[in-house]
């Protein structure tokens, strides 16, 4: 056995500790981190599944120029070369970096003092843009800094949580797994605000699905509420704040009345009041919030409209209460920690003379960027419009991410300069970079991360880089040199640029700013290599620190936290006569951003096969759409190719689609192409969950299901959607013609030796095609003038199988699982990789009525914890139906199979 080492998880900003370590076969083993406090040896289906993606496939190995394979010299001095000769001609300003809440925090501060310390340009912005820059603004308009008061525990030690714009169960799995401990031990009420019925509704008691948009009205009515119930904290807003008095008078603006406000958010009156009188009541709330409210264009004002709140009961920096912002990514908090937004310096400095004169200073440079650079919508307008000509991406893909994407690829097709460091070759980002640069990925690096709760973790290394890649930092800091930056850039690890950005937050501190680590500028590489986590601050001389603002003091230029008076205002995109729906956009369980990594684990690609259109039933019926058929979501900035699912989870006039598939993945399914280029005017957040759009059917002559062990290519089809799966590669499908099912065929004949079996039935229009080498099945097709609905889970297992025996074969061809291999279905619990059927036969026959009977029988839930909402439901629903007498297949997803 190898020994193990402690890292953390490269996903959601939970940030949780996982150890690495090899069994004695060799494999990678990885577990979570008993230790670590963000999760105490927890972990979600995507923290589980690491060990699974660590396989070379996709990654981006060598250097590479105008196509070519080049050495790292050669990439390294074009790289400065193209930079500097664009600043030479056309200005600093005319670079630009996008970076990524991927990056640790060695590389973001190498990349941010490279940018606006030596080239003299604020253009650096960061995909966290899209995350949390909302919360950041909110945060410093009322803290006077962007600082998160409370801690994890927090969750556990309230009296009430209100989860806004959070699907926690989730986007943060294992901060609902602490919570769900937590209500079942102490019975902590739990309120959802979302416009969606989401899993995190398991565990709750309040659902406000109120409309797209009106959290600032909501809030306002909860600061009047708790104002006119004589609920607030006078001494607290009297001796620590100002601003209250224009605070209420904003929020009277609004719908003061109860009655007018429920029925402005579409609620029912006594479930708002039940909300408001839960608030006002509880003395230990924690409200925490996310996407939902950040990704809006009023996102800044929600963020203020909650902290009102909070501020106004005095319900902050002490135990089990406050404002939470839980980030999406696992660095964005180092990433706002070091500067690497547009509109911050370093170390939560601005852009005030005495900053930035001081940070010129520290970094030994003349002046460092006179102000505030382009942030991300901003930036790719400007390489559109051609004011800006040379951009480095770091570690994202704004091909998919970015709203407008379709206009993001034509602006980075015209871009004169595209370079590219990422550890995968295979983005839609990276089709248009010039230069390629191999980045290690997790598992290969080294060095910091900070979680959503301000602590700092040690990412570190236990495999050698893949191919030629390199740490950013290392290719940052080269490109530097060769522009001739060198003895500023000559770090030779990790730990030279930490002490550096360590000793930056506590360089003429003095208690000044938040952000100050001071006590870890002098570990020595031992030292930092063995550090543990510890949360920021963490001034020398001191302890690091646990929740912040519980004396009441904060970082404004009088110590007082400001009010802010926010009006609600309605959202920008609107549904118009040709636009009918609205869009909201978010992620799968377990998928994590462009699904580059977590794609490669087929235990989490089963849960989710391909992307759902989520659509209420009266909705679906008015377009002539099914539950399982295939429909175009389009608007005047793009178009989008789903499976319908008809729930009763999504209000009528709303749909949902995942944000997780690209051009890899899917022939049209990149949410970031309907999206406008609407954003928050305080933080240039985009709002990413709301565009107006139209849903239609897409006019299929037939549906195929490809299982295959090798890729094979179907991009020429209208639809498809392809991932990885037990045994090889498993494609959804569709086409507009009928003799391209035959063309796929011919093509497969083609390409596959060995054994062939048929069966059609041309009455129906079925087409079953197995192809075998030497005994083991290396593709089938099946085609369908209907959406099919065969068991993907038992084609998977065929494929898995090292020879197929006759039962087995004949089985295949009869489209059903047969005696011996039953029918498992869509996989509900990933961790065990127990399907749908598996999970109904079990509740019927054993007459199972929880989820801890279902674990009894089928382990199904007894790992993570995240397929605990999903088995609540299908308990429910086969409870209905045998009440009902009703009982039979019924369809969860469309992609189910029910044969
Ligand atoms: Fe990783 Fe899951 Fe923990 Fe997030 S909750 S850090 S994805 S294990």
């Amino acid at each position: 056995m190898t020994a193990a080492v402690r890292t953390t998880c490269p996903y959601c900003g939970v940030g949780c500790g996982v150890v690495a370590s090899r069994d004695e076969a060799g494999h990678w083993q990885v577990r979570g981190d008993e230790q670590h406090p963000a999760n105490f040896g927890r972990l979600c289906s995507k923290g589980a599944a690491l060990a699974e993606t660590l396989v070379p496939e996709g990654r981006l190995l060598f250097p590479e120029i105008d196509g070519r394979r080049a050495g790292w010299g050669e990439a390294v001095a074009t790289v400065a070369e193209r930079l500097k000769a664009t600043i030479d001609v056309h200005g600093a300003g005319s670079v630009a970096f996008y970076v990524s809440g991927q990056l640790l925090t060695e590389d973001y501060y190498v990349a941010n003092k490279l940018m606006k310390g030596f080239i003299g340009s604020s253009n650096i912005d960061t995909n966290s843009r899209l995350c949390m820059a909302s919360t950041v603004a909110g945060h410093k308009r009322a803290f006077g800094s962007d600082t998160v008061p409370g801690l994890y525990v927090d969750l556990e030690l309230a009296d009430l949580v209100v989860l806004v714009g959070s699907n926690l169960a989730w986007c943060h799995p294992v901060l609902f797994q602490r919570l769900r401990a937590a209500q079942e031990k102490r019975g902590t009420r739990v309120v959802v605000i979302d416009p969606r019925r989401t899993d995190s509704c398991d565990i709750a008691d309040l659902h406000l699905a109120l409309q797209p948009g009106g959290d600032v009205a909501l809030f306002n009515g909860l600061l009047l509420h708790l104002a006119e119930a004589g609920q607030l904290a006078p001494d607290f807003i009297r001796n620590k704040t100002r601003g209250f008095e224009e605070a209420l008078t904003a929020a009277r603006t609004g719908e003061a009345e109860a009655g007018a406000l429920a029925q402005k958010l579409g609620l029912a009156e006594a479930d708002l009041q039940k909300f408001f009188n839960l608030f006002a009541q509880t003395e230990r709330v924690v409200t925490v919030f996310s996407q939902g409210v950040n990704q809006s264009d009023t996102g800044t004002d929600k963020v203020n409209a909650i902290i009102n709140c909070h501020l106004a009961t005095g319900r902050i920096g002490r135990e089990g209460m406050g404002p939470f912002s839980v980030t999406g990514q696992p660095n964005a908090m180092g990433g706002r920690e070091v500067g690497g937004l547009a509109n911050q310096l370093a170390a939560h400095m601005g852009f005030s003379a005495a900053e930035r004169e001081r940070v010129a200073r520290f970094w030994a440079v003349p002046a460092v960027a006179g102000g505030e650079g382009l942030k991300a919508v901003e930036m790719f307008e400007a390489v559109a419009d051609g004011r800006i000509k040379a951009i480095w991406i770091m570690a994202t893909n704004p091909a998919v991410s970015l709203p407008q994407a379709d206009a993001v690829r034509a602006a980075l097709e015209a871009c004169p300069l595209v370079i590219l460091s990422d550890c995968i070759g295979t983005t839609d980002t990276g089709r248009y970079a010039h230069i390629r640069l191999p980045a290690t990925g997790w598992g290969e690096k080294d060095g910091t991360v900070t979680n959503s709760e301000r602590t700092i973790s040690r990412q570190r290394a236990f495999l050698p880089a893949l191919g030629e890649a390199r740490p950013d930092w290392w290719i940052i800091s080269r490109v530097a040199a060769a522009m001739g930056h060198g003895a500023a850039f000559a770090y030779q690890g990790p730990a030279d640029i930490f002490r550096e950005h360590a000793a930056l937050s506590a360089f003429e501190n003095d208690g000044t700013r938040d952000f100050d680590i001071g006590a870890a500028a002098d570990l020595d590489d031992a030292a930092y290599d063995k550090a543990q986590p510890f949360r920021w601050p963490w001034v020398a001389g001191s302890a690091p620190a646990g929740r912040l603002f519980g004396g009441g003091r904060f970082f404004t230029a009088d110590g007082r936290a400001n009010f802010v008076a926010t009006i609600s205002r309605p959202p920008r995109s609107r549904v118009s006569q040709e636009f009918s729906l609205l869009l909201n956009t978010g992620r799968y369980r377990d998928q994590w951003h462009t699904m580059t990594r977590t794609g490669l684990a087929a235990r989490l690609t089963a849960h989710r096969s391909e992307p759902l259109l989520e659509i209420n039933p009266a909705d679906a019926g008015a377009r002539g759409l099914a539950d399982g058929c295939l429909a175009e979501v389009e608007n005047a900035d793009g178009r989008y190719i789903a499976r319908v699912r008809v729930t009763a989870a999504q209000q009528a006039g709303q749909i949902f689609l995942p944000m997780h598939w690209s051009g890899a993945f899917a022939a049209r399914a990149v949410a970031g192409a309907l999206i406008p280029p609407v954003v928050d005017p305080v933080s240039g957040q985009p709002a990413l969950k709301l565009a107006a759009v139209e849903v239609k059917p897409l006019a299929a002559a037939w549906h195929g299901v490809l299982i295959s062990a090798a890729p094979v290519d179907v991009t020429e089809l209208a639809y498809w959607a392809r991932r990885r799966a037990r045994g090889g590669y498993l494609a959804e499908l569709a086409g507009l013609a009928a003799e391209e099912a035959e063309e796929l065929i011919t093509r497969l004949d083609a390409a596959l030796e060995g054994e062939r079996l048929d069966y059609r039935d041309p009455a129906r229009g079925t087409v079953r095609h197995a192809w075998f080498a030497g005994g083991r099945l290396v593709a089938a097709l099946f085609v369908s003038p209907q959406p099919l609905r065969v068991d993907r889970s038992w084609l998977e297992a065929l494929a898995a199988e090292e020879a197929l025996d006759g039962a087995a074969r004949a089985s295949l061809l009869a489209g059903r699982a047969g005696a011996g291999r039953p029918a498992t279905g869509r996989i509900v619990c990933s961790c065990f990789q127990v399907g749908f059927d598996s999970i109904v036969t079990a509740i019927r026959t054993g007459r199972l009525t929880s989820p801890a009977e279902i674990g009894a029988a089928l382990k199904a839930g007894t790992n993570c914890g995240s397929c605990i909402p999903e088995l609540k439901e299908i308990l429910a629903h086969e409870h209905a139906a045998s009440l009902a007498g009703t009982a039979g297949p019924r369809t969860v997803e469309p992609a189910d199979n029910a044969a």
